[in-house]
């Protein structure tokens, strides 16, 4: 079967064809391809075409795919142990790894996807403070849990979703949201609920309405105001952990969290997730305390030797966090001079190897009111252009593109070289 064949029957028996909405191309003049292999930072489909990824499983994949490490720490896992719901030293070692290699995380929760992670740590946060409200962020996404999917970002926006059918307004009446680096905006959010919010949650550097980084200053303000109000300041770390920096965005903001999620890189490319912060907030989960969240499969021992191959690479080794930072810097200056010279006005909005196109004549993108404001059209010809010849990027103008270990300049050279030839 090739491609499209295998979309069309799939389309019989997944909704949409897909298990996660935004593979289906459901905004795009054209099917998804479909994937059959990995290596390094080329993927092939089923026609046989090959592509350089800029997707990487929408980050995971940072060593590149199927790194050699990877795969044989699966292979070594799974012959001896694939399952058994009882505690296990694979576990040990990876809560370890984390608490001793992370800032400001004494103890940790396994769990199975970034989903997971941010609803049981909005559950926490919750419970330790006795209140019910929390503040989210225009853009941000935090998964598909009902009480985040208002101003959802990526793909509720791409697919043009006002907020979410099924989720009952009970569910969302106490999220509040606010302005992404909007300062006096929250301040307002607390100065009228203060008493009332648990939580703020934030992704500290956003890549789910395209890269946005909070300001310094914002982000100061989230925890003064958290202090003053006796709140949890929640990072979100799903996408930016082990990404923008091994010790994720936490590091380049100078603010100290209480509770971070993770997952995404953090699992090798296999399902993973994980919460963590201060033990006093951590020690309210349930056996130790009332806050109920458990899983059959959490701290599954193959996602952790996965997970552990991966992050003993990355802590290993700060030169490829700065071969990835030179090779985004060169993606991003190459994208500028052509766009400049074919006076396509853009803002490219980076941080290390997560980078976004905006096709705005705005100057700068800052919250989620200027992503709204892209021209969508433009994105859409500048991304079929792109995926024809034969590069795999996001097909939507609200995601983060991301670069592995494995890009090199002419990975970078061949991209901008492509990009040249597009005729809006
Ligand atoms: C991907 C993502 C999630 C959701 O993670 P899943 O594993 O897809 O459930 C949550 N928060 C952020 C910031 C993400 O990027």
């Amino acid at each position: 079967m090739n491609n499209n064949e295998i979309f069309i029957e799939s389309k019989k028996y997944m909704p949409g064809g897909v298990n996660s909405p935004v593979r289906a191309f459901r905004d795009m003049p054209m099917n998804p391809p479909i994937i059959k292999s990995g290596n390094g930072v080329i993927i092939k489909d089923e026609d046989g075409k090959e592509y350089i990824d800029f997707v990487l499983a929408w980050g995971p994949m940072i060593l590149g795919h199927c790194d050699e490490d990877v795969v044989n720490a699966i292979k070594k896992t799974s012959a001896e142990a694939i399952a058994f719901g009882a505690p296990t030293k694979l576990e040990l070692d990876m809560a370890k790894f984390l608490c001793d290699t992370l800032d400001n995380v004494d103890m940790i929760r396994m769990v199975n996807s970034g989903t997971e992670a941010t609803m049981s740590a909005i559950k926490l946060a919750r419970g330790y403070t006795k209140k019910d409200k929390i503040i989210k962020f225009a853009g941000c996404y935090h998964g598909h849990f009902d009480g985040f999917l208002v101003e959802a970002g990526s793909g509720v926006l791409t697919e043009g979703i006002p907020g979410c059918l099924g989720v009952p307004q009970d569910s969302i009446k106490n999220t509040l949201i606010g302005e992404y680096n909007n300062e006096k905006q929250v301040e307002e959010l607390f100065l009228k609920y203060g008493d009332d919010i648990a939580a703020v949650i934030l992704e500290p550097i956003a890549g789910n309405m395209g890269v946005i980084k909070a300001n310094e200053s914002f982000a100061k303000k989230l925890r003064e105001l958290c202090d003053k109000y006796g709140a949890l300041l929640i990072f979100d770390e799903v996408m930016s952990g082990f990404r923008v920096a091994y010790k994720g965005a936490q590091s380049l903001l100078d603010v100290k969290p209480d509770l971070i999620t993770y997952a995404k890189i953090m699992g090798g490319g296999l399902p993973s997730g994980a919460y963590g912060g201060k033990r006093e907030i951590m020690e309210n989960l349930s056996p130790l305390g009332g806050v109920y969240q458990a899983g059959t499969m959490s701290g599954n021992p193959i996602v952790m030797a996965a997970g552990l191959a991966t992050l003993n690479k990355l802590y290993k080794n700060p030169s490829y966090y700065e071969h990835i930072n030179k090779m985004g810097e060169r993606l991003e200056n190459g994208l500028k001079k052509i766009a400049k010279e074919k006076n396509i006005p853009v803002v490219i909005n980076r941080q290390g190897g997560m980078l976004t196109i905006f096709f705005t004549s705005a100057s700068e993108v800052n919250k989620y009111d200027d992503v709204k404001r892209c021209d969508t059209e433009m994105f859409k010809k500048y991304c079929v252009h792109m995926i024809e010849n034969g590069f795999n990027i996001p097909p939507s103008q609200f995601e983060a593109m991301f670069l592995s270990v494995k890009h090199t300049k002419e990975h970078i050279d061949k991209f901008i070289e492509t990009f040249k030839n597009f005729r809006p």
